[in-house]
C-alpha cells in the first residue's frame, strides 16, 4: 500500500483548507469542531479525489467524520435524482448501536443538504424501512443481516452504488459477518469507491481489504488517548 506524505502543513490544517461545501462547514462550526483530527486531515483529501482508503483508526479518533464529510461533498458535487430502491452510498457497521451513531453523525453534518439518509438494522419493524427504500436513498447506514433481508426482498438494489464503507471491519469479522459481507459484495458494481476502517489489521482483514479495495492508500493514526497522539 502506498502512504500519503505526512507534511507539516497537515498538522495545522483547518476545515476551510479542505474543499468542503459551505453548508458542511457551517454544520461543523455548529458542532463546535475547530480543526480536523489527524485521520480527517489525511483521509478527507484522498476520498475527495476518489481513492480507495484503508484506514487504521479506533473509535474516538474522529473516523466517522473522516469518511462521512467527503462522502457528503461528493454527493453534492454530482447531484442525481434518486430512482426507486437505489442506494448511492452504503455504510456497513457491525452493530445497531454503531449504525445509529454513524447515522446521527451523517444527519448532523448533512442537516442543511438536500440528501436522503436512512439507517436500517434488525430487531425493529421492516415496514418503515420499506417505505424509505422505495424512494431511493443517498446514504444508507446498515447492519449486514437487515441489509441482506432488503436485498433478498428486492426492496433495495445496489447496482448503482458509488461509495461503500466498511466501518469497524475487524469487529464485523469477529462477530462472524464474513459470509454476509461476501453475499453483499456479490451484489455491488465493479466500479465504485471503497473505504475500509479497522482498529486492527489481522491476516483476515488484509485478505478482505485485498478483495475489496483497488490500489488503496493506507492511513493509520495512533490511538486517540495514547501519548503519541
Ligand atoms: P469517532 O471517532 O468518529 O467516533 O468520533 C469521536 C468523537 O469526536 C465524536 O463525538 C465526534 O463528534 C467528535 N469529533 C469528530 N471530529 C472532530 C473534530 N474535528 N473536532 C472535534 N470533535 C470531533
Amino acid at each position: 500500500y502506498c502512504r500519503p506524505f505526512a507534511t507539516p502543513t497537515n498538522m495545522n490544517m483547518q476545515f476551510t483548507d479542505l474543499a468542503l461545501h459551505p453548508a458542511i462547514l457551517a454544520a461543523l462550526d455548529a458542532q463546535g469542531y475547530q480543526s480536523p483530527t489527524p485521520i480527517q486531515s489525511q483521509t478527507i483529501p484522498l476520498i475527495l479525489q476518489g481513492s480507495d482508503v484503508l484506514g487504521g483508526a479506533q473509535t474516538g479518533t474522529g473516523k466517522t467524520a473522516a469518511f462521512t464529510l467527503p462522502m457528503l461533498q461528493r454527493l453534492l458535487e454530482q447531484p442525481k435524482p434518486l430512482q426507486p430502491r437505489q442506494v448511492r452510498c452504503l455504510i456497513l457497521t457491525p452493530t445497531r448501536e454503531l449504525a445509529q451513531q454513524v447515522a446521527d453523525n451523517v444527519q448532523s453534518y448533512g442537516q442543511h443538504l438536500p440528501l436522503r439518509y436512512a439507517v436500517f438494522y434488525g430487531g425493529v419493524s421492516i415496514n418503515p424501512q420499506l417505505e424509505a427504500a422505495e424512494q431511493g436513498i443517498d446514504i444508507l447506514i446498515a447492519t449486514p443481516g437487515r441489509l441482506l433481508d432488503h436485498l433478498h426482498q428486492r426492496s433495495l438494489d445496489l447496482f448503482q452504488l458509488e461509495i461503500l464503507v466498511l466501518d469497524e471491519a475487524d469487529r464485523m469479522l469477529d462477530m462472524g459477518f464474513i459470509h454476509d459481507i461476501k453475499r453483499i459484495m456479490a451484489k455491488l458494481p465493479e466500479t465504485r469507491q471503497t473505504l475500509l476502517f479497522s482498529a486492527t489489521f489481522s491476516k483476515e482483514i488484509k485478505e478482505l481489504a485485498d478483495s475489496l479495495l483497488k490500489q488503496p492508500v493506507l492511513v493509520e493514526v495512533a490511538r486517540a488517548n495514547s501519548t503519541a497522539s
